[in-house]
């Protein structure tokens, strides 16, 4: 699995991928991180991927071309060129296993579903926007508008990093334990983990004592499995 992100800030994205279990991943050959500039597909000597926008308004809209311009070459890379998404509109080309997603608070809520769905992908291309958002025509040539959730961040790069990390985890070989993930919260749709405790067994906060269930401590695997199963919660929205 390739992730490419296309951002004005490729630095942000240092410290977060080269950590933990994203950093070992890499190092593991499970996934491959590319990080865009998006300003070497400019062609003016500033480097321009923002201008005003028409009709007035505030702030400074992200230009189409250099982002069209990132587009095609990514897709001329990627191989297995069956795009579907490919018309009069698009760059030519995109693997059928690709994905270009337009990060934007207007987008489709992500959610673990569709981390599970994305985890099946070759390629997942992530554009990052800035400043008051892209050039609306941007959309003719992705293939998802995607939102991390119903609030405004200032750029697309923590939605690229909370998907690369989502979906990660997901896939075959990432986790130690390969049973951590299928016992997640939203694993299942709507339903949410048990809860954990670990050592001490008893912690004393404000004059009371906090106690681990004793169930956990009883060393009984089906009790165990039967309080968990009993303590997992379902979600509102199912
Ligand atoms: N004016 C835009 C609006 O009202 O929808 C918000 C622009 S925001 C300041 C700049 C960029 O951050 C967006 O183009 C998008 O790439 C990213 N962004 C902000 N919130 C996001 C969210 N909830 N999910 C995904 N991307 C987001």
């Amino acid at each position: 699995m390739t992730f490419h992100i296309i951002t004005i800030f490729p630095d942000i994205f240092n410290s977060y991928f080269n950590e933990s279990i994203l950093k070992r991943a890499q190092e593991n050959k499970l996934i491959k991180i590319k990080i865009h500039d998006l300003r070497d597909w400019t062609a003016d000597k500033h480097k321009t991927v923002d201008d005003t926008p028409y009709g007035g308004g505030a702030g400074m809209v992200m230009k189409v071309e250099p982002i069209y311009k990132a587009v095609k070459a990514l897709k001329s890379q990627i191989p297995n060129p069956k795009s579907q998404i490919n018309s009069k509109f698009n760059p030519p080309a995109g693997g059928q296993n690709s994905k270009f997603i337009l990060l934007s608070a207007k987008g489709k809520t992500w959610n673990q579903q569709m981390a599970k769905k994305y985890s099946k992908l070759d390629e997942i291309i992530l554009i990052c926007g800035r400043y008051e958002g892209v050039d609306e025509r941007v959309k003719k040539f992705v293939d998802e508008e995607i939102s991390i959730g119903d609030y405004v961040l200032t750029g697309g790069e923590i939605p690229a990093m909370a998907i690369v990390d989502s979906v990660t985890r997901l896939l075959p070989g990432v986790l130690g334990n390969i049973e951590s993930a299928k016992y997640e919260s939203h694993a299942v749709p709507g339903v949410l983990e048990y809860p954990q405790y670990t050592r001490p067994e008893i912690f004393s906060a404000g004059g009371k004592k906090l106690r681990v269930p004793k169930v956990l401590l009883s060393g009984n695997h089906k009790e165990i499995e039967t309080w968990r199963e009993k303590h997992s919660k379902k979600t509102k929205n199912f």
